[in-house]
Order: structure tokens, then sequence, then C-alpha cells
């Protein structure tokens, strides 16, 4: 069974359920570039199960993944929605219950190959496991939208670093997009995209994250 709860920044656990995913993809200039990709009309949006969640504070398993090729790191800021949001109800700014980090983990060989040959990513994204979440920072109006520094290091060194100004689609848009397809109950997780820097895990890494100058998550292991 998995154990994941949704926790706030003080370490208590909230009282939302566990939900499903909206992921985003392609929504950083810099992260389309590096993967040599086109800029899409409309966000990119997939789904990962209430399988895929585990806590970024856990050690990350990926050594049962080996055969399928490389895990990459693609770390997102992440929105915990608090209310339901779907074609009627459109108020984002107190639909959104906290903000946080997640690491979105994908099989990057494995989508490469689906990718060409046209098939749905979720074998690459989607798995158990595949949707490390950080604690949620209850949402205020001190929490800028669209001025968010993320950031992770890998190993004492930094390997992703961005502000949410330089999404292409900023955070309102997305919830705009998204819950004219699925509605977003509480407890669902909407991940934005990620930013330049992606690459490989391998087991021995010690993963931190930080959203503004909080670090949400430090000295998580990869197993
Ligand atoms: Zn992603």
């Amino acid at each position: 069974m998995n154990q994941y709860q949704h926790q706030w920044r003080d370490g208590r656990s909230t009282t939302l359920p566990n939900g499903k995913v909206v992921c985003v993809g392609k929504n950083y200039a810099d992260h389309i570039a590096e993967m040599q990709s086109e800029t899409p009309a409309r966000p990119v949006l997939f789904l990962k199960p209430t399988t895929a969640l585990c806590s970024a504070d856990q050690p990350i398993k990926i050594s049962h993944l080996s055969h399928l090729g490389a895990v990459h790191h693609e770390l997102e800021i992440t929105i915990l929605i608090g209310q339901q949001l779907d074609t009627k109800n459109r108020d984002y700014s107190s639909a959104i219950a906290g903000l946080g980090l997640g690491i979105d983990l994908t099989l990057r060989d494995l989508q490469s190959e689906l990718k060409q040959q046209g098939l749905p990513w979720e074998r690459s994204k989607s798995f158990d496991g595949s949707c490390a979440l950080s604690n949620f920072i209850p949402y205020t109006d001190e929490l800028v939208l669209d001025d968010l520094n993320l950031m992770l290091t890998i190993n004492g060194k930094l390997r992703q670093s961005s502000n949410s100004k330089l999404m292409l689609n900023p955070i309102d848009t997305l919830l705009s997009e998204i819950s004219e397809v699925f509605t977003l109950l509480p407890g669902d997780v909407v991940m934005t995209g990620t930013p330049a820097g992606v690459g490989p895990l391998t087991p021995g890494d010690v993963l931190s994250g930080q959203l503004n100058n909080d670090e949400l998550f430090g000295k998580t292991p990869v197993v």
C-alpha cells in the first residue's frame, strides 16, 4: 500500500486525500531547447496516478529500474489543490492550498523510444514512485505565483535553477487550461513543468530542493 500523504511545511499531515497528478510538459523555453523539441501551441498535459506518489523526504528508489535505461530528474513547482476547479468554479487563487516542489522522475531512454513510435509516455513517466513530492507551503498572498525561484542541487552542485516568470504558460493559465479538461479535486496536484538542467540520477546521489529560499527537501538519497 502507498504510505504517502500530502504534508505541510511544518510536518503536519494535510487532511487532503491523495489525488491525481496533472503534469505539464514543455513549459520552459530552455528545457525545450535542451531536448531539441518544439514549442507546443497549447500546454502539453499528461497524468500520473496516485500510485506514483512518494515523498521527496524519503529515499528515491531507482535501482530496480536500471534495466529500463536512464532515470532523469525534472524539478518542478507543484500546486496542491484545496478546492474543486472545473468549467464552473474558476477561482484559481482560492483553490490553491499550497505550493511545493516535485521531481518528475522520467525514464528518458524509454520515453524517447515511445515518442519515436508515437506512443503515449505513461510507461516512462507514470510508474510507481515516479512523482516525488516535497511538503507544501500554505498558499498566501506573500507567495507571488509569477515570481517563484526553484532550485535543485545534487551532491552539493547546482543542477537546475529557474523562476516561474520564465514559464511559457504561467500558473493561472495552466490551471485554467487544465481544469477545462480535467476537473481538479481537493488533493490533486499540478506539476508545472521543468526548466533546463535535467539529467540522469545515480544511486548514491543526494538531492536537495529549494523554493524561494526555503529548503523543502534536503539530503534525500537516491537508492
Ligand atoms: Zn516534467
